[in-house]
């Protein structure tokens, strides 16, 4: 088989894969992409509703789940959101600011691949995709492809053998494995003896049991602006009703957080004060619904009395029929419903995926393994996982960017 001899060969050409290709380019690396998809940075592609929110104005560490949460700040500080705006602009990409900081670009998702593919063009990257890659091995070298460790990586694909003396793993999570997913990476790193920390769906719908949900199966679309805790995290932005459970920008962002078993608190009423609503009707003949439906949609009201009287043991009824204490104890359900999903829609739906490649193995300066000199880790595979907001993307370009200095 044809052999190639690369001064860094990067698996996965998407967005960290891409951005680590430019800037080893830059260096006047040799760089070879390998992707065994057919269309190039689908994920991009999909991303932001096909406006990809490329970034967010506001990233901090903070912003990000890890068993380290300190490992993520060195990369973020050196490539900021700021830096890849410049890019952008650089290219003439119009974009616009949602809310909380995120940035979409005004026309496609595209222009951000085009952007990044151009980029890679003219710092000289080779690519190969799409292509399969069948074994990876570090050994020493005995030829002129060396790196400090006086080692090279040996990759054989579908086409030819890959001789490189760096080696990024640029491979991306498990979520959406229809559109290239896969464990590649997670693989790579046992091979080597490298932990991965436990992997779950990220960013993704909850499931309900049908007992529990049964009620609300009747009003799917249905959405409301609600505050959603758990697992220590809050988030105030809108839930929405689906066939199997909840999901909208809340159910999303504390879906990280949640763990299988606890509860959801969700507070139905953010800005308002329940018993305050109830009490001035107290002298009211109005149905309770209906005062009910002046806060939240009427479809959602009808089923979450329906579910919530019965647990309370109450009837619905006009609110002057309700004693004192009962409408206490409506007023505390409105603003602390505890609902206990039964598990996520998973990663065919998922954004994201939780855990990754242990950051105690890797420099997070330079985001090489401790213990395999010459491999580096990049993106998503690593357990750095962003929030809901452009976050994931910022920690793709500024991971692979610093990796680009060192490879
Ligand atoms: C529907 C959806 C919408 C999203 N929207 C946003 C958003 O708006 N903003 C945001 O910040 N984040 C968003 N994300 C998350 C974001 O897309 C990812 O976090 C980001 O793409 C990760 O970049 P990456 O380069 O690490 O991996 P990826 O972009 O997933 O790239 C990995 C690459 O590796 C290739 N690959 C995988 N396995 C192999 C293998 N065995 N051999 C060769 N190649 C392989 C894949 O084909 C792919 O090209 C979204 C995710 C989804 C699923």
């Amino acid at each position: 088989m044809k052999e190639i001899c690369k001064d860094v060969a990067i698996i996965g050409g998407g967005a960290a894969g891409m951005m680590c290709a430019i800037e080893a380019g830059k260096r006047c690396r040799s760089v070879l992409v390998i992707d065994h998809a057919f269309k190039l940075a689908e994920k991009i592609r999909i991303s932001g509703g096909g406006r990809c929110n490329f970034t967010n104005r506001h990233t901090t560490a903070e912003n990000f789940l890890s068993n380290n949460p300190h490992f993520c700040r060195s990369a973020l500080a050196r490539f900021t959101p700021q830096d890849f705006i410049a890019l952008i602009e650089k290219h003439g990409i119009r974009y616009h600011e949602k809310k909380f900081g995120q940035l979409f670009c005004n026309d496609s998702s595209q222009q951000i691949i085009n952007m990044l593919q151009r980029e890679c063009a003219d710092a000289k990257v080779d690519w190969q995709m799409p292509s399969r890659i069948k074994q990876v091995e570090n050994s020493p070298a005995v030829a002129e492809v060396a790196n400090a460790a006086g080692r090279r990586f040996i990759l054989t694909t579908e086409r030819n053998i890959v001789i490189a003396e760096s080696l990024v793993i640029a491979t991306g999570g498990l979520s959406i494995p229809q559109i290239g997913a896969s464990a590649f990476g997670y693989q790579i790193a046992n091979q080597f003896g490298i932990p991965v920390t436990t992997l779950r769906p990220g960013l993704v719908g909850l499931t309900f049991a049908t007992e529990d949900f049964h009620g609300f199966k009747g009003i799917p679309g249905v959405s409301l602006d609600a505050e959603v805790s758990c697992g220590g995290a809050t988030f105030r932005e809108n839930i929405l009703f689906t066939h199997r459970g909840l999901s909208g920008p809340a159910i999303l962002q504390i879906s990280s957080y949640w763990q299988p078993g606890e509860a959801l608190h969700i507070n139905l009423l953010p800005q308002q004060d329940a018993q305050k609503i109830l009490f001035t009707y107290r002298q009211s003949g109005m149905e309770l619904s209906t005062v009910m439906t002046r806060y939240l949609p009427k479809r959602f009201v009808q089923a979450w009395c329906g579910v919530i009287f019965a647990q309370l043991g109450l009837v619905i009824k006009p609110v002057n029929q309700y004693r004192d204490v009962e409408l206490r104890q409506i007023a505390t359900a409105l603003h602390d419903w505890q609902i206990t999903p039964s598990g996520t829609v998973g990663y065919k739906k998922a954004e994201v995926t939780l855990g990754g490649i242990d950051t105690r193995e890797l420099s997070s300066r330079t985001m090489e393994s401790r213990s395999v000199p010459g491999l580096y880790f990049i993106g998503e595979v690593v357990d750095v996982t962003g929030q809901l907001g452009g976050f994931n993307f910022q920690w793709a370009w500024s991971s692979g960017y610093v990796a680009g200095q060192f490879v």
